[in-house]
């Protein structure tokens, strides 16, 4: 099955300029921004500029150099922050929600980068 991109989607929006966003980095195929309602002190949102949907959609179909350019990404900024275990931070998580199961509120894909504060055990079980 063909995935489906919306392009009423916030995060479509924000790459058109349509709607301002807080810009951590801006590459030829990746933008970050920090998160509007952020879970931690650092709660930085990285997205592909093109249209992707979750990740298992950008794996699939994104150019080698997509996926290059949204990793290094995620890195540079973990090392902007400071927060690389081993390079003297305090560690950090990625989170990417995808669909319903993973409570996905905006279909485009993203990695969440949160640091910051103690950020507890990956999951809690359901209420
Ligand atoms: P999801 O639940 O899809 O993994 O996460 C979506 C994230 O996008 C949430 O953490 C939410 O706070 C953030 N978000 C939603 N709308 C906006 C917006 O207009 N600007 C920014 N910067 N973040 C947003």
């Amino acid at each position: 099955m063909a995935y489906v991109y919306d392009d009423q989607n916030i995060f479509a929006r924000i790459l058109r300029g349509e709607i301002p966003n807080d810009t951590v980095l801006d590459t030829a195929h990746t933008l970050a921004f920090n998160d509007i309602a952020p879970q931690a002190p650092h709660h930085v949102l990285v997205i592909p500029k093109g249209r992707y949907v979750t990740f298992d959609h950008f794996a699939s179909e994104a150019s080698e150099t997509e996926i290059v350019d949204f990793t290094r990404s995620v890195g540079r900024i973990c090392a902007e922050l400071g927060i690389a275990p081993g390079q003297g931070g305090e560690g950090y998580r990625l989170i990417s929600n995808a669909g319903e199961a993973g409570v996905q509120e905006v279909p485009h894909y993203h990695m969440h980068i949160l640091t910051g504060r103690p950020l507890g055990r990956m999951l809690k079980k359901a209420d």
